[in-house]
């Protein structure tokens, strides 16, 4: 199953994104909707809410008043909070239970409107952003759903901004043009990253990258990380006692493969890490199993066809459980140190036509950059935190 979160503001266009998704097969679960299901006739949500709020709340035929619930709580921040702590349990258990229903080789799109506001991005495998300038939103807001300018300025201005998006969505889904082009970049995503990212993590595939690319810097690579780095530590839970960005990508200002690497650390290596990885969309590649002098570990690719990544599994006492925080931390310290190794990769990369073998290629430098590395520790008292 592939989890994908699908946000964006008010009027931005995720009703209409999740349509065209919808058509091509996907299960769309629609908070909107689970928000009003909670609270219909008969259900233990309405009569809480009624317990909180009185009968005032309720129409002649016993269905919620919404009018009349809109008017305590949006000129009251402490009912409105009451409000939400009654319903939002509700909605999220019930969303769950039909995302947990969907078929095995379901592709689920969960359509939440406040995912950014309530830290929710590291629950999918991926996180759309549909994105529309606020204006153009406003206009429509007004044209299609008789909001007052004033009124949909209020809504848009009460959710996070762009740069709180930003930080959570993977993809970013332009809706500013006409309908037509939206749907074909909706189709573009389908068939390029959605379909082939279900079905690898389905067979417990991985990426296969081909020959090694070196390439400049990316000031996103922080981001990306970070996203990946949540969704790693959900997944593994206690049984990790840590998991960090590792390799070249977290060096910033370094050219690299654009692979983002991470290391997990664990008291012994076991499969107990195996179903929790690959349904997090990491299946283990059955090679890699140890390190160059032979201490085990065990390698997680990126089932993502279009987000490169692996997970390193190691245990506290491999010495390279070490090596890997240090080595970037020296790199990050030393400018002279950081050109240097830039230029061996750059120099090695155009050599070989797969990634093992110019990895194997990279072993001597490292051998003496690691005493180096070592030097700079002992001399500057660097932990590994
Ligand atoms: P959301 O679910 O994000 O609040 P909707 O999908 O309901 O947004 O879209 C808001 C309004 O804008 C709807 O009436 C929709 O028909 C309209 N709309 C969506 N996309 C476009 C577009 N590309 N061009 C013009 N109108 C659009």
């Amino acid at each position: 199953m592939l989890r994908v979160g699908l946000t964006g503001g008010i009027g931005s266009g995720k009703s209409t994104v999740a349509g065209r998704l919808a058509g091509h097969g996907a299960v769309v679960v629609d908070s909107d909707r689970v928000a009003r299901e909670v609270v219909e006739p008969g259900t233990p949500g309405l009569a809480a809410v009624v317990a909180e709020f009185g009968p005032g709340v309720l129409t002649g035929d016993g269905a919620l008043d919404r009018p009349a619930l809109a008017k305590i709580v949006f000129s009251d921040d402490a009912a409105r909070q009451r409000l939400n702590a009654l319903v939002h349990p509700l909605v999220r258990e019930r969303a769950a239970e039909l995302v947990a229903e969907a078929p095995a080789d379901a592709i689920v799109v969960h359509d939440v409107p406040l995912l950014v506001e309530n830290g929710m991005g590291a629950l999918y495998h991926l996180v759309v952003i549909v994105d529309t300038p606020v204006d153009e939103r406003v206009r429509r807001l007004v044209t299609s759903r008789g909001l007052t300018e004033s009124d949909a300025r209020a809504r848009v201005a009460a959710q996070a901004d762009d740069d709180a998006r930003r930080a959570v969505g993977d993809i970013w889904l332009s809706n500013a043009g006409t309908p037509a082009g939206t749907n074909a970049a909706v189709d573009a995503l389908w068939t390029t990253r959605l379909a082939p990212y279900e079905e690898n993590i389905r067979l417990r595939r991985h990426v296969d990258r081909g020959a090694p690319r070196i390439v400049d810097y990316d000031l996103t690579w922080p981001l990306q990380a970070e996203r990946l780095l949540e969704r790693l530590r959900l997944a593994v839970g206690p049984r990790a006692i840590r998991v960090d960005h590792v390799g070249s990508t977290s060096v910033p200002g370094l050219a690299a493969k654009d692979v983002l690497d991470f290391q997990v650390v664990v008291p012994t290596l076991d499969d107990s890490l195996d179903e929790p990885l690959a349904a997090a969309g990491f299946p283990r590649h059955p090679e890699f199993v140890s390190d160059s002098s032979g201490f085990p570990k065990r390698t997680h690719v990126a089932a993502d066809p279009l987000r490169w990544a692996n997970v390193h599994v190691r245990t506290r006492d491999s010495p390279f459980a070490r090596h890997t925080l240090l080595f970037p931390a020296w790199l990050r310290a030393d400018d002279a140190a950081r050109a240097e190794y830039q230029e061996v990769k750059r120099g090695l990369a155009g050599d070989f036509a797969a990634i093992p073998e110019y990895a194997q290629a990279k072993e001597p430098w490292f051998d003496q950059a690691i005493q180096r590395a070592q030097a700079w520790a002992d001399a500057t008292g660097w932990r590994a935190g």
